[in-house]
């Protein structure tokens, strides 16, 4: 990768995004492989600031490994991610990318949420600790401040009056939430999820795509890797396909789900809905 020459129209160049327009995805001809298997065969995705891309796809398609290039978790082989026009990981240097050191990586990365299928809190810290951990420890935010924000988060996911609770004690959903708003408590520019409700109980589902349901709508781009075609019918602006590391076909909800082109969307499709 460090030897790649960079296209002379290097988006690191382009002005600032203002405000408004925080969250714009550019993923540009992605690859990736593992141990001689190429995965992710050329990946390109624009998501737009405040857009809900959806992305579906048959198990081992690459879905998990494309959202862990967003936030640079798996480095790319080739291609590459930019957000706001600056690039994920990397920086040119002299016409080639160089990887970012660490520490620049993991800041990089407090502009992009990512919630993951089993929740993954601390199970030592209570659901608020969970929340102003990071905002604390990563961003030297102020104790009582982030303490603040953090109930106020957990109030938007519906937890008010459990921010002492531990994880133990909470529900699947309870806890899927909890790592929502500690998610939301970086302010993030983008947020992930992958297949955030597919350890939950059936009866914990909506609480939690309820929640997604009103980030949806709030102005944070959001990127959701999910096998709920209902929920994914309801927010997504776009609906992405993919298989076989490639993504098939990409539309609006009602061109994938009503009008599929291609026949491997329309067989996926006859199988899981
Ligand atoms: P999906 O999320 O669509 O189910 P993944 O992105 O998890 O698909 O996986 C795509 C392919 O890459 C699968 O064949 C999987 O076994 C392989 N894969 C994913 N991560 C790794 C890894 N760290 N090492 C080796 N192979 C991997
Ligand atoms: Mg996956």
């Amino acid at each position: 990768m460090s030897t790649a020459v960079f296209p002379a129209e290097s988006p690191t160049t382009a002005a600032p995004a203002a405000a408004a327009t925080r969250g714009h995805v550019e993923i540009t001809n992605v690859r990736k492989s593992f141990g001689g298997t190429e995965v992710l065969k050329g990946v390109s995705l624009t998501v737009p600031p405040g857009g809900v891309a959806v992305i579906v796809g048959p198990s081992g398609s690459g879905k998990s490994t494309l959202l862990r290039t967003i936030n640079h978790l798996e480095k790319v082989d080739g291609g590459y991610i930019t957000i706001d026009g600056q690039l994920v990981g990397y920086q040119v240097r002299g016409n080639k990318l160089h990887e970012l050191r660490e520490k620049d990586i993991l800041k990089q990365r407090t502009d992009i949420g990512m919630v993951f299928q089993n929740f993954n809190l601390f199970p030592h810290l209570t659901a608020l600790e969970n929340v102003t951990e990071a905002p604390v420890v990563a961003l030297h935010r102020n104790k009582a401040e982030a303490r603040k924000r953090g109930l106020e988060l957990l109030d938007r996911v519906g937890l008010k009056g459990r921010a002492d609770a531990y994880p133990r004690q909470l529900s699947g959903g309870q806890q899927q939430r909890v790592a929502i708003a500690r998610a939301l408590a970086l302010d993030p520019k983008i947020l992930l999820f992958d297949e955030p409700t597919s350890a939950l109980d059936p009866e914990l589902v909506n609480e939690v795509l309820d929640v997604i349901r009103e980030l949806a709508t709030s102005g944070t781009t959001l990127i959701i890797v999910t096998h709920e075609m209902g929920f994914a019918r309801d927010v997504a602006d776009t609906v992405v396909f993919m298989d076989q590391g490639q993504i098939v076909e990409q539309g609006s909800p009602q061109e994938i789900f009503a009008n599929p082109r291609e026949p491997r969307t329309r067989s996926f499709f006859s199988k899981v809905i």
